[in-house]
Order: C-alpha cells, then sequence, then structure tokens
C-alpha cells in the first residue's frame, strides 16, 4: 500500500493491485455515479437489480473496519443523497443498504464499500432465512458481551 493524491489534495492510502483503487484511479472504466472529497460511487457491474450500486472510500481500507471513525458523516451523506438519487431514478420504493465484512460474509473485493440496491415492492427478492433464537440466557450473555467489547 502507498500514499496518493487525491484531486482535492488529500492524501489517501491506495493499492496498486486493488481494483476499485484502479477504478477510482480511473485506470479501469467504471459508470461513475458520486464523488467528494472522500467517497466514490459507481454502478455495481453484476446488479442485483437496476441501479445497483457501490459507495467507497476514495482511500483503500481493506474492510469497514479499517476505515477511520471520522468518515462518518461522509459516508451518511454519501448514502442518503445515492439512495435518494437512485430511488428517483429506477422509481424503486426502497433499497437495501448491504456491506460484507470479511470473505465468510461473501466480501469478494477488500476495499470496503457499500451496496445501495434499489427496491419496489413484490420484485421477489426475499429477505434472508431465519435461525432458531438462542433461549434467553443465552441472548443476555450475548448482549452483555456485546455490550462490554464495544464500549
Ligand atoms: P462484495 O461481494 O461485497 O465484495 O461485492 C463486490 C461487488 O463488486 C460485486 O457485487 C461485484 O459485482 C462488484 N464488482 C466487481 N468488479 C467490478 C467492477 N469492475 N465494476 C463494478 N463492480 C464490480
Ligand atoms: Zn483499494
Amino acid at each position: 500500500m502507498s500514499a496518493n493524491s487525491s484531486s482535492a489534495g488529500m492524501a489517501h492510502p491506495f493499492d496498486p493491485d486493488c481494483i476499485f483503487c484502479r477504478i477510482i484511479k480511473g485506470e479501469i472504466p467504471s459508470f461513475r455515479v458520486y464523488e467528494d472529497d472522500e467517497f466514490f460511487g459507481f454502478l455495481d457491474i453484476n446488479p442485483v437489480t437496476p441501479g445497483h450500486l457501490l459507495l467507497l472510500p476514495k482511500g483503500h481500507y481493506p474492510s469497514v473496519l479499517d476505515v477511520p471513525e471520522s468518515m462518518g458523516p461522509a459516508l451518511l451523506r454519501g448514502i442518503s443523497r445515492l439512495g435518494k438519487a437512485v430511488m428517483h431514478t429506477m422509481n424503486a420504493e426502497g433499497f437495501n443498504l448491504l456491506q460484507n465484512t470479511h470473505e465468510a460474509a461473501g466480501q469478494t473485493v477488500f476495499h470496503a464499500h457499500w451496496h445501495i440496491i434499489p427496491r419496489v415492492q413484490g420484485d421477489g427478492f426475499t429477505h434472508w432465512p431465519q435461525s432458531d433464537a438462542p433461549g434467553k440466557e443465552r441472548m443476555q450473555s450475548i448482549a452483555e458481551a456485546i455490550r462490554a467489547l464495544s464500549a
């Protein structure tokens, strides 16, 4: 990984072997939909529904856990603007915001990104199947452990 300068003059971490870094740099073509100082957006090449897009930091951060917390407001701004824009463009009634972290969760490109997938009523995509909830005591101990570790 090395440093790279963006158009705004801010240094972003860059990985020359990363396909998303190369898209952001313009070395690989994309259908660009969004850009500010910190974030970039383009259409997913294999959309779940038409208009499916990806929002990602310009800097190379392999997973969401590597993205600086200070980028939160810019991330939320991008989600809000792109969510509204894609719903309007695609006549969608909602969208799924999806983020896959690590291979076990389906992450295939290791430059953190958020999927925005436009949805309409009855489009046929169903929600994930649910598993049986653990018992009350186990739920309590899970909640306590997460609370302690995330504080
Ligand atoms: P994930 O499984 O969350 O890592 O998602 C990676 C996404 O990147 C997939 O939905 C791919 O279709 C998408 N993708 C991979 N290569 C490209 C590309 N060159 N341009 C646009 N989207 C891409
Ligand atoms: Zn990258």
